[in-house]
């Protein structure tokens, strides 16, 4: 490849790349059979009237799995997903109605189109068959693939029916970010004037009630008076994503101002350290600001993929690098964690904490294979074989790299192009080497973002320091003429790190979490010693030596070696509160080790956790640090 693009080559979003191909998407092709998602289609192909199974929204399953084999095929061609495609694409085009109407529940169970949108999924269902098209259109770089033919086909349909009327929209978002991706696609207004009816006729009551209010649709306000997400995380998180496609395509700065203030908002008092978003399992919902249980969160990894998504639109919006900084948050946190290491479990619900003995009725605690509600894992597969779509971007005649990982990425700058090869152990290592392999003609900028999270990052162009200026908004931008074979070298501290949370959160106080570079870590009862329980270790000040490691189930890793005390364990006896008398007893020196979240779960399903509570000793050193952090722990 030696003209614009990008595409990963090494490093461990390139392994999890590649794991999703060879393991995940297998496991979805023969779920698709399995859970029904085919039959129902071919029901409807046959205009059967009985025998539809699973939720009213199954069509949206097997259109994430045909995205994710969509832009699977632009990196890793693969005559089996190919063929997958082919048929599925087929079936799909004789299912669909001579008007363009889609949707297997609705015509074989015979219910009326459009009478209960609130939850009937039929544009959500549009939309994810949109970016399908979409995908495979771009991916293959054709013109006329068949399913960009039966996606524009909906799309008029649509555009007929609800076009230009006070009408409800989707209770579930995403049509929004599909037709405004559509009209990128085609050029054709009418799908960004509907968009933009859709974003701007939300919040006014039109939707009707699914049975949990109108918070839970975000219909409770219009979104331009709107200030804080609310209601379904995912819901919210694809709303923002159209609204912020809407703004950019319009050219509406007050629309993209209200979405800003919204994702601040999220990210300073409704996220997990993990990035992920959701306190509550009743309604898979955002709480109140600073409801953030470690043990309750909801953290729907649809969530964590829709807040990519989301912050990449403000990304290119605004150029600001505290995007990329949560991006990479919840690629390898919030996102990374919910698969396991063989690429064929699971999960729907990622908490950061998991008790002995958890019980919770509407999920196990554990990865699974599949769900009868099964929109994360193929959420999961369309992202990860997306992922060298969030690595860099143009503006100003500056190459921007906004993720480090292994990768060769290019574009067409300074009347030529500057193509990098990015090489790097990253995340387990912070040296990252960018050498450029071709060079325009003249002076440009070559651009890495500086992590929030990096307290002692070190630059240099062959060998020469080079720093950032506070200018560049988070990035180091080095503006020369670039020659094959010049490298920035960037060295991210990447030594494991104590991390206190804002003290509002109460679930939390008095407590402390373990981050290395971008990774959350969390301590798991496997890696302790025989009865040293976790929930009896409290951390005290001290060194955090790191290992190389490789676990059994787990695979390669760098642990990291925490210091601190071991408690008697609680009796039981008793209500589980004292007077003074019984506080502050003594424990023993102990060690508990801890490793990446992303990597939990892959052994015995015992306790997990990722904050620990804190000797007293250790938050007397935080508060004489003095820094905010620490005086906002006391
Ligand atoms: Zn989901």
């Amino acid at each position: 490849m030696d003209g614009p693009g990008a595409r990963l080559t090494g490093a461990l979003l390139r392994d999890w790349q590649r794991r999703s191909h060879e393991a995940s998407l297998p496991l979805a092709l023969r779920q698709m059979e399995v859970a029904g998602n085919l039959g129902n289609l071919r029901l409807a192909a046959a205009g059967a009237s009985d025998g539809y199974r699973g939720p009213v929204f199954m069509d949206s399953d097997l259109y994430k799995t045909l995205e994710a084999i969509g832009w699977e095929l632009a990196h890793d061609p693969s005559p089996a997903l190919a063929e997958f495609a082919a048929d599925a694409v087929a079936l799909i085009e004789k299912a669909q109605q001579s008007d363009g109407y889609l949707n297997s529940y609705v015509q074989v169970s015979g219910t009326t189109r459009y009478a209960r949108l609130s939850a009937s999924h039929e544009m959500y269902c549009a939309g994810h068959l949109i970016q399908a098209a979409i995908a495979h259109a771009r991916a293959q770089q054709s013109q006329g693939p068949p399913l960009l033919g039966v996606a524009r086909r909906f799309a008029d349909q649509l555009v007929d029916y609800f076009g230009g009327r006070e009408t409800a929209s989707d209770g579930h978002p995403i049509i929004e970010t599909a037709l405004v991706e559509l009209y990128r696609e085609t050029g054709h207004a009418p799908y960004l004037s509907l968009a933009s009816q859709f974003v701007e006729q939300r919040g006014r009551g039109l939707i009707g009630d699914s049975g949990f209010g109108s918070r839970y649709l975000q219909d409770h306000l219009p979104v331009r008076e709107s200030t804080e997400v609310v209601g379904h995380a995912v819901r919210a998180l694809y709303l923002e994503a159209g609204v912020v496609d809407v703004a950019v395509e319009t050219g509406d700065d007050e629309l993209l101002a209200s979405s800003v203030t919204r994702w601040q908002d999220m990210v300073a008092t409704k996220s997990s350290l993990t990035g992920g978003v959701g306190s509550r399992h009743d309604g898979e919902s955002f709480g109140d600001r600073f409801e953030l249980p470690p043990d309750r969160a909801y953290n729907e990894t649809c969530a964590s993929i829709a807040g990519i998504q989301w912050s990449w639109r403000l990304l290119l919006a605004t150029g600001d690098s505290r995007y990329g900084d949560h991006i990479e948050r919840l690629i390898y946190n919030g996102f990374g964690g919910a698969i396991a290491a063989g690429g064929q479990r699971f999960f729907y619900v990622n908490p950061l904490q998991r008790r002995d003995g958890h019980y919770e009725r509407d999920d196990p605690g554990r990865r699974r294979e599949w769900f009868s509600c099964a929109c994360c894992p193929p959420n999961i597969m369309r992202l990860m074989a997306s992922l060298d779509h969030y690595l860099a971007t143009t503006a100003d005649g500056v190459l921007y790299l906004h993720q480090f990982t292994g990768a060769s990425i290019g574009a067409n700058l300074a009347g030529g192009v500057l193509r990098v090869d990015m090489t790097t152990g990253y995340p387990w290592s912070g040296t990252v080497d960018v050498q450029v392999r071709i060079a325009p003609p003249e002076a440009c900028g070559l651009a890495v973002r500086v992590p929030a999270w990096c307290r002692a990052a070190r630059f240099t162009v062959n060998g020469s320091p080079v720093t950032p200026d506070p200018a560049d908004r988070g990035y180091l931008i080095v503006r020369r003429h670039w020659m094959p074979g010049d490298v920035l070298r960037c060295d991210l501290g990447v030594a494991p790190r104590l991390t206190y949370p804002n003290r509002r959160i109460d679930a939390l106080r008095g407590t402390v979490a373990v981050e290395r570079g971008p990774l959350v870590y969390c301590f798991e009862q496997a890696d302790q010693p025989a009865g040293a329980s976790i929930e009896d270790f409290v951390l005290d000040a001290g060194d955090l030596p790191e290992r190389d490691a490789d676990l059994p189930g787990v695979g390669p890793t760098v642990t990291v070696a925490v210091p601190g005390e071991r408690l008697a364990p609680a009796t039981g006896a008793g209500l589980p509160y004292q007077g003074p008398a019984g506080t502050g007893t003594a424990g023993t020196p102990a060690t508990a080790v801890a490793i990446p979240y992303f990597q939990w779960d892959n052994r015995d399903g015992r306790a997990m956790r990722v904050w620990i509570p804190r000797t007293r000793s250790a938050r007397n050193n935080a508060a004489a640090d003095r820094s905010p952090a620490a005086d906002e722990t006391l």
